[in-house]
Parts: structure tokens; C-alpha cells; sequence
């Protein structure tokens, strides 16, 4: 059985080891859809698409986590966002002459910023990841390496129609075994693009590890689908400030915002815009406690 648009988790009844597999298929499409990218520019959106779904999946939390590239390269913007429910967003933006390959000549002197951000009030988390290696995968790696974090491998691959990608890490809670770490990597890394694109889990699996006892566990459905909502995109036109707001207006009968990631459209008209400036009955109570 073919998957499509899935995450896998699988364990290693006698090693220490976990894993994820996914595969991205319509949850891709959906991206190339609302726009048109240069094939260096897919490769790592799709890459990070990969990642951000393998990654997610390890969240202890209900949340999301975030990998955002800003650079003064030719790619100068990169967003994927993946929820703990596995919703799944990203774009990119570029400009000029891109290279054919290499990440660190596409996003020039630029930065990885992985963030993880629990739902609700919880505590947003930021880390930078460095650009050293040539691939995503090498780069995040070492940031697991370099973190004290479990040690972690990816393999990553993405396509025109589909992008998919393996991830295998320690599990704590089991006794640490540096020579099975050593034999499951080993074998991973003789993994093509070519079985990643087209091999279900379990295919998967039964090509690197046919001697090992590997359970694989139910598959969860990975879709695209936008977190904007109108409360959002009004609490980034309130931060713009109210002149910037009250400027468009002049110019324009509303204001109109698509949102980058969906291409769903807002329209603020000028009562709106005075509304988003008028501090709420709450806090104008509270301040006149004071
Ligand atoms: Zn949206």
C-alpha cells in the first residue's frame, strides 16, 4: 500500500533507536500550487517541509515548531511551520540569480532560526541553528549534536510531486548502545532518494532493516492548512502602528491583506482599522482603577 500525506513512527524492539518516516504528497502540491519556485528554492522548501513534519512529531507538547532562513543570499526567506497535529505551511522568497546547488551559496551570510512555540501561554523557544554543512539535514544534525540533544540523523528528499524523509534518534529512555546508533545509521545512509520518494514505511523498513525487529506503529495524516486567522492578521496590523494604517486608507477605500502562507484574503475598511486602535472596554476599566 502506497502511503500518501503520512507520518509513521517505528521503534527497534532490541536497539535503543526510534524513528519517523513521512511522506508528503498533496500537502506538498498544495504549496507548489500558490507559487511557482525555481528548483533550488523547492529543494529546501521541500527538505524543510520534510523536517519540520519529522521534528514536530518529537514535540512533547501541543504547539508548533518553526524553521525560519533569513539571509543576504538569493533565498533571503523561508518559513515552515509544522503543528503537534501536523499542519503543515511554508513558502520561501527569493531573488536574482540562484546557484544550482549548495545551502550555504543560496542563503549567503544568512541564519536558521528553529523555534518552538507551545499553544496557549506557554513559553516560546528559539535556537539558532549554524550553517555548517551543505545539506538542511547536515545542518540540523548538528545543531542536535552541538545542543546536548538526543543524537539525531535525517534523510531528506524532495521531488516535483512528492518530498519525503526518514529520521532516527536515540530513544533516553532505554540504555545508550553507541554500536547499534553506528549499525542503523550505517544502513540508513544507503538509503537513494529514489526508495525515499517511492517506498511505503514498511518497504522502507524491510530494505534497510530486514534482520532487525522493527515495530511500526499506525500512520497519522500530515496536511497543509493555514493557522491565519483574523485575530491574527489584526494583531499585525495593530503592531504596524495606527499612522501606517490610517496612511493605506487615504490611498486606498481598505486595507487588504492575502496572507502569504494560504493566499486567503482579509479587508480592513476604515471602521475596522479605528476599531483595532481603540483600547478594548477591559483595559480602559482597569486603567481608570489606577
Ligand atoms: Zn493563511
Amino acid at each position: 500500500m502506497p502511503e500518501h500525506d503520512t507520518l509513521r513512527r517505528f521503534i527497534f524492539e532490541k536497539l535503543p533507536v526510534q524513528g519517523r518516516h513521512v511522506h508528503l504528497d498533496a500537502s506538498w502540491r498544495a504549496v507548489l500550487e500558490r507559487q511557482e519556485y525555481p528548483a533550488p528554492v523547492r529543494a529546501l522548501l521541500g527538505e524543510a517541509m520534510v523536517a519540520m513534519a519529522l521534528l514536530s512529531a518529537t514535540l512533547k507538547f501541543d504547539g508548533a515548531i518553526t524553521l525560519q532562513v533569513q539571509g543576504n543570499g538569493p533565498l533571503h526567506l523561508l518559513v515552515v511551520q509544522c503543528t503537534s497535529h501536523l499542519s503543515l505551511r511554508g513558502l520561501a522568497r527569493w531573488h536574482g540569480d540562484l546557484p544550482d546547488s549548495g545551502l550555504q551559496k543560496l542563503l549567503g551570510d544568512g541564519r536558521l532560526a528553529l523555534t518552538i512555540e507551545p499553544a496557549g501561554k506557554g513559553e516560546r523557544y528559539q535556537s539558532i541553528v549554524p550553517l555548517e554543512g551543505e545539506t538542511l539535514a547536515a545542518c540540523l544534525e548538528g545543531y542536535f549534536q552541538r545542543s546536548e540533544q538526543l543524537p539525531t540523523r535525517l534523510w531528506l528528499t524532495a521531488g516535483d510531486d512528492s518530498t519525503a524523509g526518514l529520521l532516527l534518534q536515540v530513544m533516553p529512555e532505554r540504555q545508550r548502545n553507541p554500536d547499534a546508533w553506528q549499525h542503523v545509521t550505517v544502513l540508513a545512509d544507503t538509503v537513494t532518494s529514489k526508495e525515499l520518494k517511492t517506498l511505503s514505511a514498511e518497504q522502507l523498513l524491510q530494505r534497510l532493516y530486514h534482520e532487525e525487529d522493527v515495530r511500526l506503529f499506525e500512520a497519522t495524516p500530515v496536511a497543509f492548512r493555514c493557522q491565519c486567522s483574523r485575530e491574527r492578521i489584526e494583531a499585525t496590523l495593530r503592531s504596524l502602528g495606527a499612522e501606517e494604517m490610517y496612511s493605506i486608507l487615504r490611498e486606498q477605500s481598505k486595507v487588504h491583506v492575502d496572507c502569504e502562507f494560504c493566499g486567503r484574503g482579509y479587508d480592513f475598511d476604515a471602521v475596522d482599522v479605528q476599531t483595532l486602535f481603540v483600547p478594548d472596554a477591559q483595559s480602559a476599566h482597569s486603567g481608570a482603577r489606577h
